[in-house]
Parts: C-alpha cells; structure tokens; sequence
C-alpha cells in the first residue's frame, strides 16, 4: 500500500527534481523518482538563478573592500566644514 507520502508525489501535482537539487536536504524519493518537499515544479525554482531554499547551495555573497585612506577622508571632512 501507498504511504500517504507517496500518493501526494504520485498525483502528478509534483515534478521531478532537477540536476542541480541533488544534494538537497529537501529531496525526498516516492516510487523511484525524487521529488523536492517545497516545490512542486523544481525546475521553475532554477531558471532565475540559485534556488533560494538549496541546503546544500548558497549563492555567492561578493564582498567588495572599499579601502579609505585615513587621511584623505580626514581631509575631505574637514573641507565639507
Ligand atoms: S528546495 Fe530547491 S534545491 Fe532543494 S529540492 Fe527543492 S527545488 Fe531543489
């Protein structure tokens, strides 16, 4: 008999996990196909980018120095006065 589980994956509601959730703490597996717990259309999660519920990806956090010279800045403050 079909867990409950897996009746709600077998509906048809839900779509197969793509290449890039494998790996997914949210992937689970009905009847030999995986599925994501969240989505019902995975793919549709990927096509703007990173999906932002990935456990197992984060997207890149670019992290620009900006180097201030201490004097300059001095000297400019002092100029707005
Ligand atoms: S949460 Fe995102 S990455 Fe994880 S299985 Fe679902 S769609 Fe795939």
């Amino acid at each position: 008999m079909q867990s409950q589980a897996e009746a709600k994956y077998s509906e048809g509601k839900f779509q197969p996990i793509v290449e890039k959730c494998e790996g997914c703490d949210r992937v689970v597996e009905a009847e030999g196909n995986k599925y994501c717990q969240t989505y019902l259309y995975p793919q549709a999660k990927w096509r703007v980018g990173i999906c932002n519920f990935a456990t197992h990806q984060k997207p890149e956090i670019i992290v620009t120095n900006v180097k201030v010279n201490p004097l300059k800045a001095a000297k400019r403050a002092s100029k707005g006065k």
